[in-house]
């Protein structure tokens, strides 16, 4: 049984799609004008978790995420490069496209542009103003929130004092719940700026309006799962619904999901606060993309992360371990003689399950990977593991089909070993005694032991899965797995998976 936290009702149900065994899920895509910044795709990648969880359990998923290639954002910024709007935006969605494959997110079922469904929405608008919800003023629509009694259930915004056309307009996609008021739907053009014909004249289409549009387009009236960033509860999804449903007469979607942001110090990674990471940051700083995606699900969708390189540095070794872990197993001889796994395994797999199914906890399936490899490390350096190692490959397999952190290639750590390694020699040649030291202290981290012999420097796998000496107890949480978060050390402001 799939149980998922629903916004509009404010608690946790078990979820069962419409249509038997096919699943729509609409998900709020990028504005396509500059790069996404981490933050974004923490998001975009709590969609394809969600996608991948769901396939697992055996549900067909229709996912369709749009791409907004024509708001002010992408006006203002092709004007500035002095590109046409069709270049500039195609620019940054390619870029958009690039972080998600290498942050292995799973390419959705459709990803419809904006400006390819001006038809769609035209027509959403139409059937607004024909059915009294929506009013023509200067080229430009409006949507009347008086004419739909429901605005404001999903945001908790308190219609009544904003309810009158007097009250006044918003031009602006993007504002305060103290500022909610009639809303635009159809922007009349302003000098220079792209536009499309339509009844009212020229003018372009606002941010709220495409994705009720495409949504209905390609997924029907009534959804399933709608997901997007908790800044856009308000004003753009009860926008969405408001309009959505005074066009339709049905219920447009039957579970809201958003999860929480991605912070820096406290503060919401954003563009405009100027503390963000891009993606393309963070590799040019030499980090494996696998570790940013390791890191960016380390906390619950519902929890806010929050981010740093430490945390970073923390997701790299811990993928270092599971990847020789794994390595390790596949390496044992077929024929070789060991003990029982199966209940460990078994164990493993049940705390799996039980963790997606619950709100799709994935710190909590992570756990419970992370909790098998410890338990297995020590028969493995004991040469105890057999054949049987064959059904915990099976179940990491398995795991990775949600996680999608665990395939790797065979030897990539040993490679990373050898460098750090060769790095040592250096830093020793310059008798850079600290970072030297250092190096041995991230190795050892990684249980990993450099012996000088005669012949030079040699390491070898200490036995790191009976006591690993970097990991700390979390003062915040007393059960044994808050030691380690998702094989992470947990310092750094994360819960214990458990919760
Ligand atoms: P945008 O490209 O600005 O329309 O945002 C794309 C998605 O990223 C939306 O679902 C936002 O809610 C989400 N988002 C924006 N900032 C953050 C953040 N700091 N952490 C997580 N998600 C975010
Ligand atoms: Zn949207």
């Amino acid at each position: 049984m799939f149980r998922i936290h629903n916004t509009m009702t404010r608690r946790k149900e078990e979820f069962q799609p419409l249509h038997e065994g096919l699943v729509t899920l609409y998900s709020c895509g990028p504005t396509v004008y500059d790069f996404p910044h981490i933050g974004n795709l923490r998001t975009f990648l709590w969609s394809d978790l969600l996608v991948r969880a769901l396939r697992r359990r055996g549900f067909e998923v229709h996912n369709v995420m749009n791409v907004t290639d024509v708001d002010d954002k992408t006006i203002a910024g092709a004007e500035r490069e002095g590109m046409s709007l069709g270049e500039y935006t195609a620019k940054y969605a390619d870029y958009f496209f690039e972080d998600l494959e290498t942050l292995r997110i799973q390419p959705a079922w459709k990803y419809p542009r904006a400006t390819e469904h001006i038809g769609q929405m035209l027509d959403v608008i139409r059937t607004l103003v024909d059915k009294g919800h929506a009013y023509e003023q200067d080229g430009s629509v409006y949507f009347d929130i008086s004419s739909y009694p429901n605005y404001g259930r999903l945001s908790g915004v308190v219609p009544d004092e904003h309810t009158s056309r007097e009250f006044g307009r918003l031009d602006s996609d993007e504002y305060e719940l103290e500022d909610a008021r009639d809303f635009a739907l159809w922007k009349a053009a302003g000098p220079g700026e792209p536009s499309w014909d339509s009844p009212w004249g020229p003018g372009r289409p606002g941010w709220h309006i495409e994705c009720t549009a495409m949504a209905i387009e390609y997924l029907g009236e009534t959804i399933d799962m709608h997901l997007g960033g908790v800044d856009l509860v308000f004003p753009h999804h009860e926008n969405e619904i408001a309009q959505s449903e005074a066009a339709t007469g049905t219920q447009f979607v039957r579970f809201w999901i958003h999860p929480e942001h991605l912070i820096v110090e406290g503060e919401k990674m954003s563009k405009s606060k100027g503390n963000f990471y891009t993606l393309r940051d963070l590799l040019e700083r030499g980090y494996d993309p696998v570790a940013v995606r390791h890191l960016l699900m380390t906390a619950h969708y519902r929890k806010q992360l929050n981010f740093t390189l430490d945390g970073l540095e923390q997701s790299r070794q811990a993928l270092a371990r599971l990847w020789d872990f794994a390595d390790r197993v596949a390496e044992v001889p077929e024929d070789a003689e060991g003990v029982d796994l199966s209940a460990q395994v078994h164990a493993a797999l049940t705390k799996f399950d039980a963790g997606l199914d619950d709100d799709l906890n994935i710190p909590g399936a992570m756990a419970a990977v992370f909790e098998l490899v410890r338990g297995v490390n020590p028969l493995l350096s004991e040469a105890r593991v057999g054949a049987e190692g064959r059904q915990v490959l099976d179940f990491l397999a398995d795991a990775d089909t949600v996680l999608g952190i665990i395939d790797h290639e065979k030897g990539s750590v040993d490679a990373e070993v050898d460098a750090l390694m060769a790095e040592r020699e250096a830093a020793r040649g310059d008798k850079d005694w600290a970072r030297a030291d250092e190096i041995r202290d991230e190795l050892l981290a990684q249980g990993i032991v450099i012996e000088d012999t005669p012949t030079g420097p040699r390491w070898r796998r200490g036995e790191w899965g009976v006591s690993e000496p970097h990991v700390v107890r979390s003062d915040a949480c007393s059960h044994a797995s808050a030691v380690v978060v998702a094989g992470v050390q947990a310092t750094h402001g994360q819960e214990c998976p458990c919760h």
